[in-house]
């Protein structure tokens, strides 16, 4: 069988085709600055990588020029669109009423788009790039995968906020949760790898957005995003958890209005805000390590709010079987899960700091030491082979 896993953006629209009979993608890339011009990059194993120029007034001429590569003669991989048995679309928001992934029908669709609001960024362009794809292949069966929906059998006292009860009943607001496809995948990775299902895992998903998942039984129990991405560890350009009340007196002190604040906790704090160098993780420990001091302190402050985060879990979880790093940064950056792990004995936590230079990237590594009573594993994540498996499973 075979899957087009589409993540739609507001100005790009990612994809990858999936044989899941030989397990194996067949095709990937992305059509960038849609609506300004166009360009789009297309690479296939064994043929030479394609990138060109391209008109994309909008998702719907972009999924037509990706359906014409994929059938291209040359650069395509298939004989005609009909072989897409199924489509997966991304989606970083189900609300609370999408809990699982499921096939997009009218009435899931007439849902996502009344939940807009919660998801004003990333909604809008999602929910256009299935209609484009919905138009331009009515035969395939549409899935939507939702990143919050790994969080939907947390328990009350989780993700109910401790404000008027009212603005959750009127307003959802609420903990929703995000990157749980990624979380969902590395957690059951390392459940194969711990031969127990029940286990007690706890997820680092760093990347230039962070977040940290507690699962037990195979369900999240928490995780540090909240409402939004925003809340949780320092990321790229993201402050993550700070007192709520900074936001209330910068609006006094700056006179700013809660865009300018919305835009100075999204874009311009986290490690950028901190480092004052990029929010680039390399360019931030390169600083670093030429004795830039506010970049140290960046790394530092990451260290430890990751830190606090794994214990109040292992502390919630009453233990824990594994902690897994994952995201370019948790995959790639050796120094950063030695500094994390540091001081953790108590908790179980130690792990090979000589493995832990070695390991090869993008495979996964067990870096635990030998006997250690948690074991710390590296998995690289796959959220579109995850995507591709629901798609799959809902379509058989
Ligand atoms: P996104 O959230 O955009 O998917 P990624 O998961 O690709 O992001 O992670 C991007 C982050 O990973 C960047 O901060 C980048 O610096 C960091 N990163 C990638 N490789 C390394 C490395 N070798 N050492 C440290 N950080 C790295």
């Amino acid at each position: 069988m075979k899957i087009l896993v589409v993540n739609a953006g507001s100005s790009s629209l990612k994809y990858q085709l999936f044989d899941m009979d030989e397990q194996k993608v067949l095709a990937k890339g992305n059509c960038e600055r849609i609506g300004i011009d166009g360009l789009v990059t297309h690479k296939c194993p064994g043929k030479k990588d394609y990138q060109a120029s391209a008109a994309f007034p909008d998702h719907r001429a972009a999924i037509a020029a990706v359906l014409a590569l994929l059938t291209d003669k040359e650069l395509g991989v298939i004989g005609s669109v009909d072989e897409i048995a199924a489509v997966g679309h991304r989606f970083a928001h189900g609300g609370e009423k999408l809990r699982k992934s499921s096939v997009l029908g009218e009435e899931e669709m007439k849902y996502l788009e009344s939940i807009v609001g919660l998801n004003p960024l990333h909604g809008p362009p999602a929910i256009s790039g299935f209609k484009a794809c919905k138009e331009v292949m009515p035969k395939a069966n549409h899935v939507g995968v939702f990143d919050t929906s790994y969080y939907s059998d947390m328990k009350e006292e989780a993700y109910v906020y401790p404000i008027p009860y009212k603005l959750y009943e009127e307003y959802k607001i609420r903990r929703y949760g995000f990157h749980g496809t990624s979380h969902r995948y590395v957690a059951g990775k390392a459940a194969e790898l711990l031969g127990n299902p029940n286990a007690k895992i706890i997820t680092c998903h760093l990347g230039n957005g962070s977040s940290i998942t507690a699962t037990v039984n195979g369900k999240a129990v928490d995780t540090s995003m909240g409402f939004t991405p925003q809340d949780g560890v320092p990321m790229g350009t993201r402050s993550g958890a700070i007192d709520p009340t900074v936001v209330t007196y910068i609006q006094k002190v700056k006179g700013y209005t809660a865009e300018e604040v919305d835009t100075l906790l999204n874009k311009e704090s986290g490690l950028y805000g901190v480092s004052g160098v990029s929010s680039d993780c390399r360019d931030i420990c390169t600083a670093a390590e030429n004795g830039n001091a506010r970049a140290e302190l960046a790394l530092k402050i990451l260290v430890h709010n990751i830190k606090k985060i794994i214990g109040s879990y292992v502390a919630e979880m009453n233990g824990g079987d594994a902690l897994v790093f994952t995201a370019g940064i948790g995959e790639n950056d050796r120094q950063l899960r030695e500094d994390v792990c540091k001081n953790m004995e108590f908790l179980g936590v130690e792990i090979d700091e000589a493995f832990n230079k070695s390991c090869p990237r993008g495979e996964i590594a067990d870096i635990s030491a030998k006997g250690a009573k948690v074991k710390t594993y590296v998995i690289p994540t796959n959220e579109e082979y995850m995507i591709a498996l629901d798609t799959q499973n809902l379509t058989k």
